[in-house]
């Protein structure tokens, strides 16, 4: 998400003239764009603060910007405690950074943090930063209103929005002119994308499918799903185009409904397996992916196991997991104790963490003598006589170099797998 809003600041710049450079120390204007989901994010860009510190004291006209969630989360506040910042520009007020370039050009502090209930940046065309030149982000939808207790999201980022369908589709049509043949939806909860045209109302499965028939060699990926919106109408769609890639992501976050219930989830943990079995029953060879936060308030040594039962229970290809951290305003922060012990939170990441090791291992040893098409994305890291690529569960393939380039297909057979990759041969 913050990658995708990175390349429509570097466009609304670069159509002021700005040119973006590779070398920091040539940069006369940098721009930090934040996360504040976890802690974590928010510690990781104050050290890099302090670095730039320093920079500034070599180059005293650097222009030194904060952008995106923590500079709407802190607002003001960061520029002082920092004494650093010439600019803070929340996710709304990309449109405006020009101006706030031209303000802090002139020796005064610029700031802008209103959020907006309609932005959604739909006729920038973003800059591709740090492209492969096959797979790309088109983001579709800003903001979020679910409310997780946990979430500092809705807060940082505003009103959900969808953007123009129109628009979605221009962008995905130039991109694949361009050579790209992948590209990712994006949004916090992408269905529940929703946009009125006259009388008709284009909702996600509506969106999917007009992406799905622009070329059966575009393919398309999406997220994230919240388990409580994942219709029988998208799963029918993902299963009857053979370019909607074949992977879901599907967070989780617990397999406790009394957790499930505070975090305000809006769904129990029969129900997200309900889901599971319906996304296993319409789509043969489905990956499922998923997100974990463990210790949040008053989770018991219980509802941990009941998070481990269900991971197993749903056979998650891969996960994100995460401890959990307090994050302010938030009604976890409010109203809930941040009670269970760091130590705690760390033993259960850890098992976590190992079980999902163990399905990973498992999901990619199914794989082994199975062909998939695979899109290739460039020369493995590990050795220039291999190419790395992605199956349409988008598991990362490697397999020895063919006459066909990046951006094309080709059909790898599998013949060993790790945990994280899957090693073939081109048929
Ligand atoms: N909109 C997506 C997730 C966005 S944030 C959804 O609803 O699934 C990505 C992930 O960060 C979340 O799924 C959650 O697992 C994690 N996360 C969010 N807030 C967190 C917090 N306060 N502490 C730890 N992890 C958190
Ligand atoms: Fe946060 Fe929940 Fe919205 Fe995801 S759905 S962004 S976790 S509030």
């Amino acid at each position: 998400m913050n990658f995708s809003d990175s390349e429509i600041v570097a466009s609304i710049l670069t159509d002021e003239g700005f040119e973006a450079c590779l070398d920091l120390l040539e940069a006369d204007i940098v721009l930090l764009n934040t996360c504040s989901i976890r802690e974590h994010a928010e510690d990781r860009v104050r050290k890099r603060l302090h670095y730039f510190r320093s920079l500034k004291k070599k180059k005293p006209g650097l222009t030194i910007g904060l952008l995106g969630c923590m500079a709407e989360r802190t607002k003001i506040a960061l520029m002082e405690e920092e004494q650093l910042l010439d600019i803070i520009a929340g996710p709304d007020s990309y449109r405006h950074l020009p101006g706030l370039l031209e303000q802090a050009g002139s020796g005064q502090k610029a700031i802008d943090t209103i959020l907006s209930a309609d932005e959604t940046y739909a006729d920038i065309h973003p800059v591709r930063l740090d492209s492969n030149g096959v797979s790309a982000y088109i983001s579709i939808m800003r903001g979020c209103e679910n409310f997780c207790s946990y979430c500092v999201v809705p807060y940082a980022r505003g009103q959900e929005r969808s953007r123009d369908p129109g628009s979605v589709i221009r962008e995905a049509k130039d991109l694949f002119i361009q050579g790209y043949r992948e590209v990712t939806l994006l949004g916090q909860n992408v269905n529940s994308y929703q946009w009125k045209e006259g009388k008709e109302t284009v909702n996600f499965p509506g969106l999917l499918e007009r992406m799905a028939i622009l070329d059966s060699q575009l393919r398309v990926r999406f997220a994230t799903s919240h388990p409580k919106d994942l219709s029988d109408e998208v799963i029918e769609i993902i299963a009857k185009y053979p370019n909607i890639c074949k992977a879901i992501h599907l967070p989780v976050q617990s397999g406790s409904n009394a957790v499930l219930d505070k975090m305000n989830r809006k769904y129990t943990r029969e129900e997200y397996l309900g889901r599971i079995r319906a996304i296993r029953n319409n789509i043969p060879g489905c990956a499922i992916s998923t997100d974990i936060i463990t210790g949040f308030c008053g989770e018991t040594e219980e509802d941990h196991q009941q998070t481990l039962g269900l991971m197993k229970e749903a056979a998650f290809d891969f996960a994100f997991t995460f401890k959990y951290s307090e994050r302010p305003k938030t009604i976890a922060a409010e109203q809930f104790d941040d009670n269970v012990p760091a130590e705690v939170k760390e033993s259960r990441l850890r098992e976590i963490i190992g079980l999902q090791q163990e399905l990973s291992s498992s999901s990619n040893h199914r794989d082994l003598g199975e062909t998939f098409e695979v899109l290739i994305e460039g020369e493995s890291k590990r050795s220039d006589k291999q190419y790395f690529g992605r199956n349409s569960q988008n598991k990362v393939v490697v397999f020895p170099k063919t006459v066909q380039k990046p951006g094309e297909y080709v059909k790898v057979t599998i013949k060993r797998a790790t945990s994280a990759t899957l090693i073939g041969e081109a048929i």
